[in-house]
């Protein structure tokens, strides 16, 4: 039946149906909601006003489309938010990780193939699905892709609340979760938003080893490792290389202290499995990879968004961090005369808390 005879009986009956099919396409939970992101839309004026996003100048382009979705996809009325599990079963425990201090740390969502296509895919499916059913409809998918307020609005949907250290946390799965959505002209029966839980909590805030959280859900982005290591081009402030630790591509400490995360469920997505041993290869050995190995390593992995460079910059600092061997100091001579600026620079740094 075409979309334009449906009934509001038909459009809750077809709600249950998306649900149904986003699991079988295998995401953990779908909610639908509407477009209105009114007190969201102040939150992010004014965390772009206090200059909290750094270099990420794209969070501050497109006006307002961020915040009110119809203005990006004219014509939605609705918006169906998924979420998928990315942590995969026999992953390295991240807490040893993070008390090895030869080894790398990578944030968990990034060990494995990166999730913007397969997201993207699934949400195709998920539309062709509901064009099967009902015909011609109005929708855009979107993971990541877009000046989205992704969050909100699969909080608003009922698939979690905002932490204290702004990530969405659900209370039966945690925060390990990638989002998606699908905005629609289909005028659907929304879902109740999800009450929030962290009370009085603020492990996230104390343990932050940079002190990005600088209240609660507040997040200094320049402050912020993962921001440090993948979003920042230029050199990291020497005050912050310390904390930084062996963390050589994004942290996820703040979830790792979470309580809400003993719930957290395991991806069932094989492509998320860890490649190249990542959930804690040894640094001297991610360092000597050339630029060609690291090209076609990383393939198909968020961990190239850092670039080459990025990538040297960040393990010379975990190795300015490693505890002193000879090995550590020999692979940072290695690179001292590299052609990069930017990465002489942070293996000079590194170099000097390695003294012959
Ligand atoms: S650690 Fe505590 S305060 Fe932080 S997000 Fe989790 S429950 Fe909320």
């Amino acid at each position: 039946m075409p979309a334009t005879l449906l009934s509001p009986h038909d459009y809750a009956m077809l709600a249950s149906d998306i649900k149904r099919w986003a699991r079988e396409l295998g995401f953990a939970d779908a909610g639908i909601t509407g477009t209105a992101l009114g007190e969201d839309e102040l939150h992010l004026k004014r965390w772009l006003d206090a200059g909290h996003h750094g270099e990420m100048e794209y969070m501050a382009r497109h006006g307002d489309k961020r915040s009110r979705p119809a203005e990006l996809e004219p014509g939605t009325v609705r918006v169906i938010t998924v979420r998928m599990d990315y942590v995969p079963p026999g992953t390295r425990n991240a807490w040893h990780v993070l008390e090895d201090p030869e080894a790398g740390y990578v944030a968990r969502y990034a060990l494995g193939r990166d999730y913007h296509k397969l997201m993207r895919n699934r949400l195709q499916k998920l539309a062709e699905r509901i064009h099967a059913a009902i015909g011609d409809f109005g929708y855009r998918a979107f993971v990541d892709s877009a000046p989205v307020l992704e969050k909100a609005l699969a909080r608003n949907a009922g698939l979690g609340w905002i932490g204290k250290h702004t990530v969405l946390i659900n209370r039966r799965a945690g925060s390990y979760f990638f989002l998606g959505e699908l905005y629609t002209d289909l005028p659907l029966p929304v879902d109740e938003p999800a009450s929030a839980h962290c009370g009085s909590c603020r492990r996230c805030i104390d343990i932050c080893p940079t002190q990005a959280i600088v209240a609660p859900y507040k997040l200094d982005a320049r402050r912020c490792i993962s921001y440090l290591t993948i979003e920042l081009r230029g050199s990291i402030p020497e005050e912050l290389r310390e904390p930084i630790g062996n963390r050589i591509f994004g942290c996820d400490d703040c979830q790792l202290i979470c309580p809400w995360n003993k719930f957290a469920q395991e991806a069932t997505e094989p492509d998320f499995a860890p490649r190249h041993r990542l959930d804690g290869a040894k640094l001297v050995e991610l360092f000597g990879w050339t630029e060609q190995e690291f090209l076609q390593r990383t393939e198909g992995m968020a961990i190239r968004r850092t670039g080459y460079e990025g990538w040297l910059r960040n393990i010379a600092v975990a190795l300015g961090n490693a505890p002193h061997t000879q090995e550590v100091r020999e692979a940072l001579l290695a690179r001292a005369e590299h052609p990069s600026a930017l990465v002489r620079e942070h293996v000079a740094w590194a170099l000097a808390r390695h003294p012959a």
